[in-house]
């Protein structure tokens, strides 16, 4: 499971990087990149936050959560 931004939605607003600071951040050109590691179950909470709260809806969870 990841959680991916599509760059062609994201106009950089910034809510997902104060929602879940461990799971996005800001790239160069002030859109927001998601974490580039599967999910643990710790994050999920944060990345279902993050992605409710896109203004955009330029956040996607995709993918099953691995476990161990
Ligand atoms: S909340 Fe949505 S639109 Fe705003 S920076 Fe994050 S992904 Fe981009």
């Amino acid at each position: 499971m990841r959680v991916r931004v599509d760059p062609e939605r994201c106009q950089g607003h910034g809510v997902c990087v104060v929602t879940a600071p461990a799971l996005f951040d800001f790239q160069d050109d002030g859109k927001a990149v998601a974490a580039a590691r599967e999910l643990e179950v710790a994050d999920l909470d944060g990345a279902r936050a993050a992605e409710a709260s896109c203004p955009e809806l330029a956040i996607a969870i995709e993918g099953k959560l691995r476990t161990a």
